[in-house]
């Protein structure tokens, strides 16, 4: 029994023997129904193109502003930056410390892994640090929580749009794109399948 033909579900730890099913097919464990796997077509490829356009989504919703506030004739504009650097400055430490990675430095990261191996699998570039890279993306992903930042600035709307003038700025826009981005990234990434090329460039360096 060759042990790298095995897996175990991660649910629930039954001994499945490895075959890789074709796309359009999914894999659940018999026990417990958890899904193993479910291939996407041309994953890498999306993935490389998706995160590249993440990337480049990324400064603009960052550096533009969301939106601007006019009270009292006084205009403000906001930037998702500003606003975290705001939240500093009024002593909210965990809040914005909460922002900033969930909303700032999650995405940012997780955008450039997806980059960096989806970019190295696709050139067929073997790097020692891939199996890192790939185990820290699983890990980030559940920390990137731009959804969060969108849902507040939905109800900061609600509750100023009755004593404050509000405009809405091109990073909302590009925040939002960026947002469907990082959704559909996460959707076509099949995780089995980037191990399975890792394990492949490996091999054939050794
Ligand atoms: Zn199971």
């Amino acid at each position: 029994m060759k042990l790298s033909n095995y897996l175990a579900c991660p649910e629930c730890d039954l001994l499945l023997s490895k075959n890789t099913p074709v796309v359009g097919e999914k894999a659940h464990c018999p026990r417990c129904g958890y899904l193993l796997h479910n291939p996407r077509a041309n994953s890498i490829m999306r993935t490389f193109s998706l995160s590249l356009t993440g990337l480049f989504l990324l400064f603009p919703a960052n550096l533009l502003p969301i939106m601007g506030i006019k009270v009292l004739g006084n205009s403000h504009d906001g930037t998702l930056i500003s606003g975290v650097l705001t939240l500093f400055d009024e002593g909210m430490w965990g809040v914005a410390s909460l922002v900033f990675l969930s909303s700032v430095l999650f995405p940012f990261l997780n955008i450039v892994l997806a980059l960096l191996i989806s970019g190295h699998l696709l050139f067929n570039r073997a790097n020692k640090h891939l199996s890192l890279w790939l185990r820290t993306l699983h890990h980030i992903e559940e920390w990137a929580m731009l959804e969060v930042y969108l849902l507040g600035i939905i109800v900061a709307c609600v509750k100023l749009a009755s004593m404050a003038e509000l405009k809405f700025g091109l990073g909302l826009s590009a925040f939002v794109l960026l947002l469907l981005v990082t959704v559909t990234l996460a959707s076509n990434f099949d995780s089995p399948l980037f191990w399975q090329k890792i394990e492949q460039l490996n091999a054939k360096k050794n």
